[in-house]
């Protein structure tokens, strides 16, 4: 009798000490939301990266089936459509680490934060910065277009913490 009280003692210790682990992994996750509620509160970046709000034609979605190749392409963006020339913003300061051509997401940006925070701005129609270039937050950085690979006019618009893509619509600013 003695024997089975102990056991199911040390079970019952082994299950708390398995829930504190997690406990203590949830409050990273919750530590790393809030570096993010900090720069929000700071008002350091923009919410949208053009002068006005421009409809969302497509959303942030990792799990988007390509309905060509019926296979997962996730969507690390959102897209914004919007006349071509029109002003694309830098949405916080920071430096530019690409500004170049490529031929999936035409004349494209990439500009570094601080707090490891990147912003990408896709498919535009001209440059405005050069890589290594500092920006200010809400400098025209390029105009937007329709190059790369695109079903029409539009700003293909990321963010990133380090090597995490974030919905920028649901990323508090
Ligand atoms: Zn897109």
């Amino acid at each position: 009798m003695n024997c089975i009280f102990k056991r199911s003692f040390q079970f019952f210790l082994s299950f708390f000490i398995i829930l504190l682990e997690n406990k203590n992994s949830f409050f990273s996750r919750v530590e790393k939301v809030s570096e993010v509620s900090f720069l929000n509160s700071d008002n350091d970046f923009l919410k949208y990266p053009a002068e006005r709000f421009f409809k969302v034609s497509s959303h942030f979605n990792l799990k988007r089936v390509n309905p060509v190749t019926g296979l997962i392409s996730p969507h690390k963006g959102i897209d914004l459509p919007m006349p071509v020339g029109t002003s694309v913003l830098s949405v916080a300061n920071g430096t530019v680490f690409t500004a170049r051509y490529s031929n999936i997401a035409g004349y494209f940006i990439v500009i570094h934060h601080k707090n490891r925070l990147i912003t990408k701005y896709m498919h535009l129609f001209k440059l405005l910065v050069k890589p290594g270039q500092k920006v200010k937050k809400g400098e025209r950085i390029g105009l937007s277009g329709n190059t790369g690979r695109t079903t029409g006019p539009h700003l293909h618009y990321e963010i990133w913490i380090g090597e995490e893509a974030i919905d920028p619509l649901t990323i508090k600013f």
